[in-house]
């Protein structure tokens, strides 16, 4: 019988989130002002609103300075091309966070590679993509989920060559960005989509798994290799009775246990690893800019 160990993300991302604060006050020191993030906010969506409001006092707890920049929903794409131009052009702005979605009106991926790649915290910028996918890895900027990921499943087993690994969702924030890792870590790397076929087989062969899909508990136990590593990315609210919610991963946990040989529980496993390299990539952001060796 397995004994599925819990991957405690939310200590891992306190130690990451001290690591950031100490290699940020040696910045200050260094440089006589601290690294800069600057989020974006489009219009008035309430979960952008909670997800900008928390990234900010994350940096401030870390000693980053947080600037927020907000626009109407009505702002044309031409205005936020404008305050991104402006953002750019700011020193005292290390990292530029577009926050997602935009209003329907406006493209992302033409305002994301409107800011300056070596700003682009969130590595969506289709110069940090093309580096992380091209060898580059240590010159790009990494999206902020799939790298909280690959430092959870590093901390299990630090020399992850040869492991078939499968990522379950192929979206340019979490599932692309996820294999380039896991490939540039030299695992055996299958990516599986809505039109993927016999998508149970496909993950029975994995060492470890991603589980990347919005689908609340898509994931079964029976659909696990025993003893793989499940990363669970999934964030689904879900009804919990008597008119309250709660929130569950990707992955059904209770079905996992005692056929994985780790996995992430939600909440507490992924989603905290998220915004603490937020904050990494955000100091090395302002390390590189400096040509100072990064820190981190
Ligand atoms: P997304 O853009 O909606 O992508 C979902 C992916 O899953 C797509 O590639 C889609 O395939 C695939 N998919 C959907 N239904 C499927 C099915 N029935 N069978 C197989 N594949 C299927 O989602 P995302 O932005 O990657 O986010 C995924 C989950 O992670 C969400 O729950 C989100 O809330 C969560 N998330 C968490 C964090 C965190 O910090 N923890 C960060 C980001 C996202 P196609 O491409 O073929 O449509």
């Amino acid at each position: 019988m397995i004994v599925t160990q819990r991957i405690d993300g939310k200590a891992r991302a306190e130690r990451l989130v001290a690591d950031v604060a100490a290699a940020t006050a040696k910045f200050k020191a260094k440089i006589g002002a601290a690294p800069g993030l600057c989020a974006v906010l489009v219009g008035d969506n309430p979960a952008s609103q909670v997800y900008v409001r928390n990234k900010g006092r994350a940096a401030v707890a870390a000693g980053i300075e947080s600037f927020q920049e907000t626009l109407p929903a009505t702002a044309s794409e031409a205005e936020l091309l404008r305050l991104v131009a402006k953002l750019n052009a700011d020193d005292r702005v290390d990292g530029i966070l577009v926050q997602l979605p935009l209003p329907k009106h406006m493209d992302p991926q033409r305002v994301i590679d409107a800011i300056d790649p070596k700003k682009d915290v969130d590595g969506f910028h289709v110069q940090n993509v093309g580096a992380l996918w091209g060898g580059g890895v240590d010159r790009a900027l990494v999206p902020c989920t799939p790298y909280g990921c690959l430092l959870l499943l590093r901390d299990l087993v630090p020399d992850l060559a040869g492991m078939d690994a499968v990522v379950l969702g192929r979206s340019n924030i979490v599932g692309k960005p996820m294999a380039a890792l896991l490939l540039a870590e030299n695992c055996t790397v299958s990516l599986v989509h809505s039109k993927s076929r016999s998508i149970p087989d496909l993950l029975r062969r994995a060492d470890i798994l991603v589980a990347a899909v919005g689908r609340a508990e898509f994931v079964h136990g029976d659909w696990i290799k025993p003893g793989a590593i499940v990363i669970d990315v999934g964030i689904n609210r879900v009804a919990a009775g008597e008119g309250k919610s709660k929130l569950v991963g990707d992955v059904a946990f209770a079905e996992a246990q005692g056929i994985a040989g780790a996995i992430t529980p939600v909440p507490g496993g992924v989603g905290p690893m998220t915004i603490a390299c937020l904050l990494r990539n955000t100091l090395l952001a302002a390390c590189r800019r400096r040509r100072m060796e990064p820190v981190l």
